[in-house]
């Protein structure tokens, strides 16, 4: 014994060591992403393609209105929107859930009327015509 550090230390030693770099590579790794996660996400007009009509967020890939759309036999059809996943059903921080045409504030158990313009392919777009409440008078 004496100056030799018996296995058992040397494995605790290389385990620590291990640790270490793990804690050190994810500091590295973690500060840019916390910055990116921290920016408030971008913000659009509402009614844009691509932005949420409720929250105004800027939808990134894969993110999707949560809509339900009425069967009609015409080609313009009504829908609901309930938001997108930033704020339906939960709405995140920094983001506030409002009617684009009355400005009062959308409850998350409520949502916007719409109607769905489905005349072609190409030719395909919403018009909000507003929330249960101010749609309702
Ligand atoms: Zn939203
Ligand atoms: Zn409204």
């Amino acid at each position: 014994m004496g100056a030799f550090l018996s296995p058992f230390s040397w494995f605790i030693l290389v385990c620590i060591g291990i640790v270490l770099m793990i804690i050190a590579y994810m500091l590295f790794t973690f500060k840019p992403k916390k910055t990116v996660s921290r920016s408030y996400r971008q913000k659009g007009k509402p009614g844009a393609p691509g932005v949420c009509p409720i929250c105004c967020t800027v939808l990134g890939k894969g993110e999707q209105l949560k809509t339900k759309v009425y069967p009609s036999e015409g080609t313009d059809r009504l829908c609901s929107i309930y938001g997108c996943p930033h704020c339906y059903p939960v709405e995140e921080s920094g983001t506030n859930r409002f009617c684009p045409v009355c400005k009062a504030s959308v409850a998350p158990e409520s949502y916007l009327i719409a109607r769905l313009f489905d005349r072609s392919k190409t030719n395909k777009h919403v018009r909000i015509l507003g929330c249960k409440q101010c749609r309702n008078g």
